[in-house]
C-alpha cells in the first residue's frame, strides 16, 4: 500500500472529481481537455484584460478551463486594479462574497483556491492574506507566470496536490509482484515534482511530489532480493526529496540491512534536497554506491535563476565539496542544458568553468528545446540553433574528456564488479563497477549475479576491461 506522505488529498481530490462526474486522467500538457474550472474577474484597463488572458493560458496546461460562475470554480482569480479610489476596499468586499462561495463549496466537498492578482496584490502583498484568510495566494503583475507553482504551494499547504491525474497508491497496489529480469532492478520510491524548473513539464504532467511508504518499499526490496536481485536503484523524479520518515537517508539505511541486497543507488536528485543525512549515508553505508547523479543544468547564476533552479553555481560547487569530503572517491554525474533563453557567451563560459571545477565522471547534455506551456518557452532571448549547437559540441567535448580521464584513472585498480549478463564475445561477462561503469571481463557464467574483484586493465570512453583477480577465478 502506498501512502501519500505529502499531499494527502490525492485520493480525496480524485474522489471529488469522480463525484463531480469528472474522470481523473493522465493528461498530456498541450492537448488538455479542461478538468477544472477557472473564474477570473478582471478590474481596470486593457492591460489587465490582457494579463487575465495570459493567466488563463498559463493555467490551461494544468487543466483549467474558463467558467463565468465563481460559485462553481476550482480556482478564482481577482485580477485587480489600483487606479480607482477605494479599489482596495472593493477587492476586500468582493473577497467577502467569494469567501462565502468557498465555504459553500467546501461543505459540498469541493475545494476552491482564491488568488488575488494585479496591482492591488502588488501594493498590498501578503497583507491581503492576513486580512482575508480565505485567500490562498497573491501574485503581482510581473509574476503571474509563476501561478502554477504558487497554486501548487497553496494546495500543498492545505494537504492537497497539484493535479489529480493519477493515483500512485492505487497504481502501486494494483501492480503485480515484480519478476526481476536480472540482478539489478529499479524500485520507484517517489514520484512527481514541486520544483517547477521553467523548462520542464514534469510538475504539470506528473503532479506534485509523492513518496511511497517505507514499509511498502522495504517489502518490495525484500521480495526483489529473494528473487536474486543484488542491486536496487531507487527511482524518483526528485528522489532525494523522498519524504518518508527520516528522508532518503533513513530509507537507504533501512534497505541496506536487507540480506543479499549489496548495492543501493538512487536517481535523480535535486541539489536543493541533498541534505546532511544523505551525505553522511554516503560516508557510512557500504551498500550505498559511490555514484551520484546531481544535475546542475548550467553554470551561470543568471541562467540558473531564469531556470528557477533554486541553487547557484557556487552553492552547487560547495555541495559537491561536502559530498566529496564524505566520500572522496564518489563519481559525480550531471545534466546540462545549453542555449537556454537568454544564455550569452559569458553564461556558457560559466558552465564550462563549473564543469572544470567539478570534474564529472559522466554527464547528459542537451540543447534547450521549447516545451509548450512552460514559462521558458515564452521567454525572450531564445538562442539561435547554430549557436546552441556549437556550445553543445564544446561542452560535450569537455565532458567526454573528463569521462575518459575518470575511466582511465581506474586502470590498475581492483574494483568489485557485479556481473549482470553475458558479453558480446564468447566467455565474456559484463558487470558494473561501484561507479556505474560497464566492465568487460573473461569469466565463467557461474560468476553471474556475484560481486567479484576485478583488476582493471584498460579503459575506454564508456567502459572498462579487466581480469578476475586470481583468488576469485
Ligand atoms: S527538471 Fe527535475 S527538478 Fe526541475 S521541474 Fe523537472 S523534474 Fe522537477
Amino acid at each position: 500500500m502506498l501512502l501519500p506522505i505529502r499531499g494527502k488529498g490525492l485520493a480525496r481530490a480524485a474522489a471529488n472529481l469522480r463525484r463531480e462526474g469528472r474522470t481523473p486522467i493522465n493528461r498530456a500538457m498541450s492537448e488538455t481537455a479542461p478538468q477544472k474550472r477557472l473564474y477570473i474577474k478582471t478590474y481596470g484597463c486593457q492591460m489587465n484584460v490582457y494579463d487575465s488572458e495570459r493567466m488563463a493560458d498559463v493555467l490551461a496546461p494544468l487543466g483549467y478551463g474558463m467558467t463565468d460562475d465563481p460559485a462553481n470554480a476550482d480556482l478564482v482569480v481577482l485580477n485587480t486594479c489600483h487606479i480607482r479610489e477605494k479599489a482596495t476596499e472593493k477587492v476586500y468586499s468582493e473577497l467577502g462574497q467569494i469567501k462565502l462561495m468557498k465555504a459553500a463549496r467546501a461543505e459540498a466537498g469541493h475545494a476552491m483556491t482564491i488568488a488575488v492578482a494585479g496591482c492591488v496584490a502588488q501594493a498590498e502583498g501578503e497583507e491581503i492574506m492576513r486580512r482575508q484568510p480565505a485567500v490562498d495566494l497573491v501574485v503581482g503583475p510581473q509574476a503571474y507566470h509563476q501561478l502554477p507553482e504558487l497554486i501548487a504551494r497553496a494546495h500543498r499547504a492545505r494537504g492537497e496536490r497539484l493535479a489529480a491525474d493519477f493515483a500512485p497508491d492505487e497504481k502501486f497496489d494494483a501492480l503485480p509482484a515484480r519478476r526481476p529480469a536480472g540482478v539489478s532492478a529499479f524500485l520507484t520510491v517517489q514520484e512527481g515534482c514541486d520544483k517547477f524548473c521553467t523548462f520542464c513539464v514534469v510538475p504539470y504532467t506528473r503532479g506534485g511530489e509523492w513518496s511511497r511508504e517505507p514499509a511498502s518499499i522495504e517489502a518490495e526490496a525484500r521480495s526483489l532480493a529473494a528473487k536474486g536481485v543484488r542491486e536496487v536503484t531507487l527511482l524518483g523524479q526528485n528522489v532525494n526529496a523522498y519524504a518518508g520518515e527520516g528522508g532518503l537517508a533513513a530509507l537507504v539505511r533501512r534497505l541496506a540491512r536487507i540480506e543479499g541486497l549489496d548495492r543501493i543507488r538512487y536517481t535523480t536528485s535535486h541539489p536543493r534536497d541533498m541534505d546532511d543525512a544523505l551525505i553522511a549515508a554516503h560516508a557510512e553505508v557500504d551498500a550505498l554506491m559511490p555514484y551520484l547523479h546531481l544535475p546542475v543544468q548550467a553554470g551561470s547564476d543568471k541562467v540558473l535563476k531564469a531556470m528557477n533552479r533554486a541553487h547557484t553555481a557556487e552553492s552547487y560547487i560547495r555541495l559537491i565539496e561536502r559530498i566529496r569530503a564524505a566520500r572522496p572517491d564518489i563519481a559525480i554525474s550531471g545534466d546540462f542544458i545549453v542555449g537556454f533563453p537568454g544564455e550569452r557567451d559569458a553564461d556558457f563560459e560559466a558552465t564550462l568553468q563549473l564543469v572544470r571545477e567539478v570534474g564529472y565522471a559522466s554527464a547528459f547534455s542537451f540543447k534547450y528545446s521549447r516545451r509548450p506551456g512552460t514559462p521558458a518557452s515564452a521567454m525572450p532571448g531564445q538562442v539561435a540553433t547554430e549557436v546552441a549547437d556549437e556550445r553543445l559540441q564544446r561542452l560535450q567535448a569537455l565532458l567526454v574528456q573528463q569521462q575518459q580521464a575518470f575511466n582511465a584513472a581506474q586502470a590498475g585498480k581492483t574494483l568489485p564488479v557485479l556481473f549482470e549478463k553475458a558479453g558480446r564475445h564468447p566467455g565474456q561477462l559484463v558487470g558494473k563497477s561501484p561507479y556505474l561503469q560497464a566492465v568487460h571481463v573473461s569469466a565463467p557464467d557461474r560468476m553471474l549475479g556475484r560481486i567479484v574483484p576485478v583488476r582493471i586493465e584498460s579503459a575506454a570512453r564508456n567502459s572498462l576491461a579487466g581480469a578476475l583477480e586470481l583468488e576469485s577465478a
